[in-house]
């Protein structure tokens, strides 16, 4: 049987490339058209590249990341495979992760994606659904809440955090461009961020 992390890396992929033609449609608002397009290539090509008896979670993101990053192309490739390939760093070695280990993981991602795209938060961006995703998810662990409790925290708080990108204007990316027209959209990056967290969390509490 496949392992734990390539199962988990197949429910992402699914879930991205189900959500493909939506994902490009929001990018159409706001960019060019593409946002799915190029995320369902990379996944695909994930899927394709994945051993399925690897177990060390570390090895697994870091070859996620890789490929993202020779596959996807756009702002989205590089920083997505940023992502992966901190989120592998972080759980380098581990055949199991722990609530701490994915507080480590989104921290690592987030100051990766940071590094990489020089956005904060509040430019209409995937950070907008990261960040409070990780807080809540911070916020659970300190509260000593189950794992249902703190994972539903963090998928809730970033679905708030896309709402709260139709709020605003983009100032990084191609939305950017738009100015003030950029508002009344949501970001697609935040929310194929947030699909993501979505997937591993239903994965996790299946
Ligand atoms: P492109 O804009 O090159 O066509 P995509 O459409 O695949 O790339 O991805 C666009 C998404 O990338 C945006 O919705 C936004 O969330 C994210 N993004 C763009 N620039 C940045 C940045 N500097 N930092 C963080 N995220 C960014
Ligand atoms: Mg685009
Ligand atoms: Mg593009």
């Amino acid at each position: 049987m496949a392992t734990k992390i390539y199962q988990c890396m197949q429910k992402i992929s699914d879930a991205i490339v189900e959500n493909k033609d939506f994902l490009t449609d929001l990018d159409r608002e706001i960019g060019d058209a593409d946002h799915g397009v190029n995320m369902a290539r990379g996944f695909t090509e994930v899927m394709k590249q994945l051993p399925e008896d690897e177990e060390d979670y570390g090895v697994v993101l870091k070859k996620v990341g890789m490929v993202l990053l020779s596959k996807v192309g756009g702002a989205s490739g590089p920083l997505y495979g940023t992502a992966y390939m901190k989120a592998g760093a972080a759980v380098k070695g581990k055949t199991s992760i722990t609530l701490e280990d994915a507080k480590a993981m989104l921290t690592e991602v987030i100051g990766g994606i940071k590094m990489r795209g020089k956005a904060v938060k509040g430019e209409k961006t995937m950070l907008d659904a990261l960040e409070p995703a990780l807080d809540a998810l911070t916020k659970g662990i300190e509260n000593g809440d189950d794992a249902e409790t703190c994972l539903n925290a963090m998928c809730e708080a970033a679905r708030e955090g896309v709402e709260f990108t139709k709020t605003i204007r983009a100032t990084k990316g191609r939305a950017s461009y738009l100015g003030d027209r950029s508002i009344g959209h949501q970001d697609p990056g935040a929310t194929s961020a947030t699909i993501t967290l979505e997937a591993i969390r239903d994965f996790y509490l299946e």
